[in-house]
């Protein structure tokens, strides 16, 4: 049967756009809006990093609204940034032992990303050999998140990115069981957030909205989401230059946390339709390799998949362009690297062993522009020339 949300959109390829998440914004929306929990059930496990929950709030404000309608808790604090497969089992048997019927994420991306691994695994055995495979039975137990960052939009995707040390990258489960069943985007959480990693995630944002626009799978919904995204993280720009190069955070107000944070719930939704593309594929090999941080891999990379797409589809890289108020692709590359300041060393034998490993993801099928391998290797060696 087809599911009562699913849009059958017209044009030259079919598409489709699922969204499965309610989403609810605003000051002290957990809270005021703490009868959203009952229906999930009786016991939650939260699912979140070490202390950032625990600083700036949203911990607290998760168990006070939890404990205003009955519901018991448990707390797993031990999510890593780039969550590992084993942290997940380790979080899933957690979650079965102490019987637990709900999932409550909060925090980055890894947080919320191991939380949907857990909410999987806590419902059916998966062996981790299947892991990846996206053949689950019909059972996940339901999740309710709090993003802490302005980047990921894991909050609204059916995806679950860890880092798969078999293969040697970070790798996604995709499937719809894993959109989250709420969302609650309250930018306060964000304010402490530091310089870098407001920035590093807010390109993550971008990256997601740009590549959204040079997926096969982009359709007038989600370009009109993402253009929407990418003028909101450009009005956020010469604040965060600002924060930058005064060394603090606090010049970011809350209005603008609050386009960040909705700007990254929106490009969340353009990827959740349309993947993303080459930039991703290349950024995961930075991330596992070389320990760079995943929106910083991708600021790395995407001005010069921009200036490729510039060449062989100007009408697409001039949309986008236009939605940055920039006329060239190399005007948007000169604005990333201010804030990606020095770059890391990259060899040329890592710079073939990545270009491998990037040639053969489902995102490069995924380009509206696809490069060879030789266009890979081109745009390693550029994006990381001095
Ligand atoms: P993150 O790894 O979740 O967090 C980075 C750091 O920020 C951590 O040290 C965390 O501390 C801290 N932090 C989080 N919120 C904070 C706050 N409000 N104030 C101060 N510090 C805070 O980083 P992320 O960039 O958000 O997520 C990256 C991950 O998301 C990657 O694994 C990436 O692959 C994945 N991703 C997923 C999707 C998807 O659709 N599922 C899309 C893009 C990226 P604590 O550890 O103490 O919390
Ligand atoms: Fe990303």
């Amino acid at each position: 049967m087809m599911c009562p949300h699913t849009l059958y959109l017209g044009g030259n390829m079919t598409n489709k756009y699922y969204m499965p998440t309610r989403v609810i914004m605003g000051d002290d929306c957990i809270t005021k809006n703490s009868e959203l929990f009952i229906p999930l059930g009786k016991k939650a496990l939260i699912v979140t990093g070490t202390q950032s929950a625990k600083r700036n709030g949203s911990e607290k404000d998760v168990k006070t609204a939890l404990e205003s309608v009955g519901i018991q808790y448990q707390v797993f604090d031990k999510v890593m940034s780039n969550p590992t497969i084993s942290c997940v089992y380790e979080g899933a048997a957690f979650a079965q032992a102490n019987d637990v019927d709900f999932i409550i994420a909060i925090g980055g991306g890894s947080p919320m990303d191991a939380g949907k691994a857990i909410a999987l695994l806590a419902a059916q055995d998966i062996e981790e050999g299947s892991l990846f495979s996206g053949n689950y039975e019909d059972k996940v137990l339901p999740m309710a998140f709090v993003p802490t960052t302005a980047g990921t939009g894991a909050e609204v995707t059916q995806y679950s990115i860890l880092t798969n040390d078999k293969a040697q990258t970070k790798t996604s489960i995709a499937s719809d069981l894993l959109f989250p069943t709420v969302t609650f985007l309250d930018a306060k959480y964000t304010v402490h957030l530091g310089v870098i990693t407001t920035i590093n995630t807010a390109i993550d944002a971008l990256a997601h909205a740009v590549e959204g626009m040079l997926s096969v799978r982009a359709s007038s919904v989600s370009n009109a989401l993402a253009v929407e995204s990418i003028r909101m993280i450009m009005n956020c720009v010469p604040v965060m230059l600002q924060a930058l190069q005064s060394g603090s955070e606090d010049v970011i107000n809350l209005k603008q946390r609050e386009q960040l944070l909705e700007a990254s719930f929106m490009a969340g939704m353009v990827i959740a339709q349309t993947g993303t593309t080459a930039v991703h594929a290349m950024g995961y090999s930075l991330t596992y390799f070389k320990d760079i941080d995943h929106g910083r891999a991708n600021g790395l990379l995407l001005g010069e998949y921009l200036k490729l797409v510039e060449m062989v589809r100007p009408d697409l890289a001039g949309r986008i362009l236009a939605a940055m108020n920039f006329s060239e692709a190399e005007q948007f590359r000169e604005l990333l690297s201010k804030f990606l300041g020095e770059k890391e060393e990259i060899s040329s034998e890592e710079i073939d062993q990545y270009s491998k490993l990037a040639i053969q993801t489902k995102n490069i099928a995924n380009c509206v522009v696809k490069p060879i391998e030789e266009n890979i290797r081109t745009m390693f060696e550029l994006s990381f020339a001095k």
